[in-house]
């Protein structure tokens, strides 16, 4: 089984994905269940990691960021993915194809459907099955970020209302276009009945 989770900024993705795998380890055994995002755990990956995330890079062209966040995909495919869908467990995946849609694509302007292409030869072809994706007003997901993470205020302030608009717009465009795989949540909701409705979610594609 492979879930992804995805969201604008502020929607709460931390918080209910912590209790998501709780939920689920507690069900199938700690051995069963993977948390994971990209970039992977190995050697490649926290290189492309370190280009990405490194201050000193602030000026990285928009296209090659793009392609870096393909490229660490890919290794997180290939080192943790696979193995982990082979070894029959559950993966739980924090942002997929679907982030670098929204926030390169839609974002950033690069093109949702230059982003999804390349993406789709990173992957080639792993997709989760199932797509929750928890859906936020921009104005209120900026809201809890500046009442809850002063460690992201600042970074956040310059991506700006607008920006964030964007990438959710992006996000439903693609939940309009592929209802099967994406599920939505409002994330709007007090936590407890969020965590209710993405349970419900999951019980209704894995009824077993
Ligand atoms: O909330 P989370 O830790 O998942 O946020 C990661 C941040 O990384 C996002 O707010 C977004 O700004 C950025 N990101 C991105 N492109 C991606 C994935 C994440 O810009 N493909
Ligand atoms: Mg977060």
């Amino acid at each position: 089984k492979f879930i992804s989770f995805e969201g604008p900024d502020g929607a709460g993705k931390t918080s209910v994905l912590r209790q998501i795998q709780a939920d689920l380890e507690d069900q199938l055994g700690k051995d069963r269940v993977v948390y994971t995002r990209e970039p992977g755990g190995d050697r490649i990956s926290e290189q492309i990691r370190q280009l990405l995330f490194n201050a000193a890079n602030g000026d990285m062209d928009g296209r090659t960021e793009a392609l870096l966040f393909a490229a660490s995909r890919r290794q997180h495919v290939i080192s943790e993915i696979l193995p982990d869908l082979n070894a029959g467990k559950v993966i739980l995946c924090d942002r997929y194809v679907d982030s670098s849609v929204a926030y390169q694509g839609a974002g950033r302007q690069l093109g949702e459907k230059e982003i999804w292409q390349l993406n789709q030869f990173a992957i080639d072809g792993v997709m989760p099955e199932l797509t929750v994706y928890l859906d936020i007003e921009s104005e209120i997901g900026l809201r809890r970020i500046a009442e809850h993470r002063s460690d992201q205020v600042n970074r956040l302030d310059k991506e700006k209302l607008a920006f964030h608009q964007a990438v959710r717009q992006a996000y439903l465009r693609m939940y309009h276009n592929d209802p099967d795989r994406i599920k939505l949540v409002d994330a709007s909701q007090p936590l407890d009945q969020v965590i209710t409705d993405v349970r419900q979610v999951i019980h209704t594609r894995y009824p077993d």
